[in-house]
């Protein structure tokens, strides 16, 4: 079945009573060319199992079961359950789990249903809930190597940004410290069903799997990092104040880390936002 016709796409849907839900997010690919590659550069390959995050009509789906071991794809709509069951028929290597993927245990998903495989993660990830779902993949510290997401273009460009840079934010800081990102390729809205009021790009998230700090110094560094960037035009000092940390212990820590008093969270690369942390944390 070419999931990329509209005719295909439209026929399978009102056979099956479904209709596109603004609020999940459902816009679909229908360009031929954009799935296979987001499956290439995702890691869909001989010796993997996928975990996709929503799955639509099943077109990326199909193209991480053609390459990869075994696909297991949550998907929130249960309206979905009986299209794919139709669109994916030709497959015995997917498994779907009706689920919010907010809400599933994926480290039992992962060990149960990758046995024996190197993972990865490949989505066109639900718009209005993009970055809760990259930084919960990460935060669990997932046996997963590689996060390939289609997300809207602006959340890329922050996602891929370099940290002391405008462009970054809490959630840049929250990749480099699990890994590294790269911008793959620009999507242009065109090539969704129905069509998006933004462009999209794929990005790939390297996953490092070594840690920097232990459990404790990792909860307070991402709640200095998130009371910061919140606050991001004010000094670091002022922002920090707001979580209980006394201005003259960071003014003495940015000092002895020879920055100034009136430096902006901003303006630190990864290395001194680690250093502040755990000198402000101990
Ligand atoms: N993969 C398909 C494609 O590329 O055409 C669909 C992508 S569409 C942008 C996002 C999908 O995520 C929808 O099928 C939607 O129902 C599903 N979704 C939304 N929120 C979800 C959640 N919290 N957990 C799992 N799936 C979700």
């Amino acid at each position: 079945m070419n999931l990329t016709n509209i005719s295909v796409i439209k026929d399978v849907m009102s056979r099956n009573g479904f209709n596109f839900s603004k609020s999940l997010g459902q816009n679909f690919i229908i360009n031929p060319d954009i799935c296979p590659k987001i499956a290439e550069y995702g890691n869909a390959r001989k010796g993997f199992g996928i975990l996709e995050i929503g799955t639509g009509v099943g077109v990326l789906t199909k193209e991480l079961a053609l390459r990869a071991d075994k696909v297991v794809a949550v998907e929130i709509d249960k309206r979905l359950i009986p299209v794919l069951d139709e669109t994916l028929s030709e497959f015995d290597n997917i498994k779907i789990i009706n689920d919010d993927v907010m809400k599933c245990d994926l480290h039992k998903i992962i060990s149960e249903e990758f046995k024996g495989l190197k993972v990865a993660v490949c989505a066109n990830l639900p718009y209005y809930i993009t970055s809760p779902i990259i930084m919960m993949l990460l935060e669990n510290n997932l046996p997963i190597e590689s996060i390939t997401v289609m997300v809207q273009k602006e959340a890329a460009d922050r996602l891929c940004a370099e940290i002391g840079t405008r462009n970054s934010g809490a959630i840049t800081v929250g990749v480099n410290y699990y890994g590294n990102a790269e911008k793959l390729f620009s999507v242009s809205r065109g090539n969704f069903m129905p069509s998006p009021n933004v462009d999209s790009a794929v990005i790939r998230i390297n996953i490092d799997h070594e840690r920097k700090l232990d459990e404790i110094q990792e909860k307070f560094f991402f709640s200095m990092v998130k009371a910061g960037f919140s606050q991001r035009r004010k000094t670091i000092a002022n922002s920090l104040s707001q979580i209980g940390i006394d201005k003259q212990k960071v003014y003495s820590s940015l000092e002895n880390m020879n920055l100034s008093k009136s430096s902006r969270i901003e303006q630190l690369d990864m290395n001194q936002l680690i250093d502040l942390s755990v000198r402000l944390g101990n």
